[in-house]
């Protein structure tokens, strides 16, 4: 996601008082304990006073301390319980957007997470929201009791005496200009720092994620200049709304010191000319001394929110990228349910607008139980095949069938818990062999584990790990080869108890051995389940029921291993090259 593509839409302030809602009371609860310790602070000497002439009379000293001590403690704990509770909000306001933004990113169409970068969207959830805790405390907060301040204090001046407020107003207005050209930098320079940040979790995410290849390739020096510029770009942009918001508090001190002197200036003329007495003017630029603090703290609150406005409008981006629906979670067939047919019909697809067209009107059809097998050359559109079945995107035109039901009819869930998918290069996830295995059924009872472990062929590796299942595997434990991962993944999938079984590529890093057991393993399954599988081993291909022979996003011929070496030259010399190559 870029500036460039930066939508219209409701004013960030709106997803922030969304954010707020839920804890207004609470905020408002902090903001007038602030007041209220504010203002007792300031009535602590009035009440001092009080006592000490007291103390002329005969009253004891010791009570007349004693109640001091209890007010200015009275005053500290307000004061602590004020500030803990605000604090607490602007937390809470956090987690709310924090929340709120994880729950979306989970249900994000593929399609747009492969636009974005996910060490970008990583940094609107991490950082961005940190920096609306400020923007609660110091801008609402601050805009609140400021603004109040500010109108009291206005009509307080407008009854003293209209034509002084008249003027004092003008300069106001005149400062309001100035700010009006100089806010917007602060929130574009905010904007860019932290589209700097969101870069520099972009860069960290692919040096990390290939730091074998990029220390292989001796790329270090060249990827550290890539993360230094835009930690720098970060540095430089927040220092450019350093200057632009330290140029508006000062623009705003500045006006009330001109508004003072214009005030004494036109009010001393209007004394002369005996239109106000000078008690008036007095007590108007005690007023215009006043004003001085709200005018700064709402000035604050401006320049402050343009921070939290441009992490709010990268945040309202993510939100706006296009997600599934929201529904459920759906429960797993049964143990007995029936295996389920698939259709696709004259399907058209591109992965996007500005891509070529990857299926160009695919049409084939799988009954019910048995193995189909996919072959073509790579790039064929075969991987294309299983997205479109699981819906990590729709097709453009065409229709896709499962059990003669349209997929777009389908409640997602519901479909996704009728399938178990090995994707190509299927990962494994940090945490344990076992949290890996039941990601897709958690409640899989311990005798099944076993089970598909053994037909699996895990058993070995199991019994090799230290913790057996509850070994940690993937990112802070035990790495597992290619091989055990891909039987880590058909475990997985085959836990799921599913109806359509969809294997991409799933045996390619097997040795011979291994190969053969799953082969068994999966023409079990196959007799009650609908199995897909992409290969290229020509022993896997050969003992599928029917073969769908793929190219450039056609399919070109569907029949028997027997029928196709005769009947399709592609398949023929696929026959011949690839699968006896990849065959042991
Ligand atoms: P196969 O599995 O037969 O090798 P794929 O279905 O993976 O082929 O890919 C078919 C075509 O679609 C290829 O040209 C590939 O570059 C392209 N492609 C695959 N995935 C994406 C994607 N996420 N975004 C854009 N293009 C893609
Ligand atoms: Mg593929």
């Amino acid at each position: 996601m870029t500036r460039a593509d930066t939508p219209t839409g409701p004013p960030p302030w709106r997803l922030l008082l969304g954010y707020v809602r839920p804890h207004r009371w609470a905020l408002l609860a902090g903001a007038v304990l602030s007041l209220v310790t504010g203002a007792t602070g300031l009535l602590l000497p009035l009440v001092a006073r009080e006592l000490i002439d007291d103390l002329s009379h005969d009253r004891a000293i010791a009570s007349a301390l004693l109640l001091m001590t209890a007010l200015v403690v009275a005053n500290a704990t307000l004061g602590a319980i004020g500030s803990y509770v605000l604090r607490r909000t602007a937390e809470s306001v956090v987690l709310g957007a924090r929340r709120a933004l994880s729950s979306y990113l989970l249900r994000l169409r593929v399609a747009a997470v492969d636009r974005s970068e996910p060490g970008d969207l990583m940094a609107r959830i991490t950082s961005d929201t940190t920096l609306l805790r400020e923007v609660t405390t110091d801008s609402l907060v601050g805009l609140g009791t400021g603004g109040l301040t500010l109108v009291a204090t206005v009509v307080m001046m407008g009854l003293v005496d209209p034509v002084l407020l008249g003027v004092t107003m003008a300069v106001v207005f005149g400062a309001g200009t100035v700010l009006g050209v100089i806010v917007p930098r602060i929130n574009r320079a905010s904007r860019q720092a932290q589209d700097a940040v969101g870069a520099m979790g972009a860069s960290l995410e692919r040096v990390l994620g290939a730091l074998r290849t990029v220390k292989a390739s001796g790329a270090e020096h060249r990827e550290e200049r890539t993360l230094h510029a835009a930690a720098e770009e970060s540095w430089r942009q927040s220092v450019r709304a350093a200057k632009w918001s330290a140029a508006a508090g000062n623009t705003a001190g500045l006006a009330m010191q001109i508004a003072f002197i214009t005030v004494l200036a036109v009010g001393g003329a209007r004394v002369a000319t005996g239109a106000i007495d000078i008690g008036t003017l007095v007590a108007f630029l005690l007023y215009v001394f006043y004003l001085m603090s709200p005018i700064q703290s709402v000035v604050g609150a401006i320049t402050q929110y343009q921070t939290g406005a441009a992490a709010l409008s990268r945040i309202q981006e993510a939100l706006r990228l296009p997600a599934e629906p929201r529904s459920p979670a759906a429960a797993l067939p049964a143990d007995d349910a029936e295996p389920a047919a698939l259709a696709f019909a004259d399907v058209r697809f591109r992965y996007a607008e500005d891509l070529p067209y990857v299926h160009h009107g695919v049409t084939f059809a799988v009954p019910p139980r048995g193995m189909t097998a996919f072959v073509g050359p790579s790039g064929a559109g075969k991987t294309t095949v299983f997205s479109l079945i699981e819906r990590f995107y729709d097709p453009e035109s065409g229709t896709i069938t499962l059990d003669g039901r349209d997929l777009a009819d389908w409640d997602l869930p519901r479909l996704r818990s009728a399938i178990g998918y090995v994707e190509q290069d299927a990962p494994v996830l940090s945490g344990s062999l076992r949290d890996n295995l039941l990601l897709g059924n958690a409640e899989t009872d311990e005798d099944t584990i076993t089970r598909v472990v053994k037909t699996t062929r895990l058993d070995g590796l199991v019994a090799r790990l230290p913790d057996g299942l509850d070994t940690l595997v993937g990112h802070r434990g035990t790495k597992l080869s290619g091989g055990e991962r891909q039987r880590v993944a058909i475990a997985r999938a085959l836990l799921r108890r599913p109806r359509l079984l969809l294997l991409d590529e799933a045996t390619s890093q097997l040795d011979a051995v291994n190969e053969a057991a799953l082969r068994d393993t999966v023409a079990d399954v196959a007799r009650t389940t609908t199995v897909l599988v992409v290969a290229h081993r020509l022993s896997t291909v050969t003992m599928a029921d029917r073969i769908v022979v793929m190219d450039a996003g056609r399919v070109r011929a569907v029949g028997t291993h027997r029928e196709l070496v005769t009947a399709d030259p592609l398949y023929a010399e696929l026959a011949a090259t690839q699968f006896l190559a990849a065959a042991d």
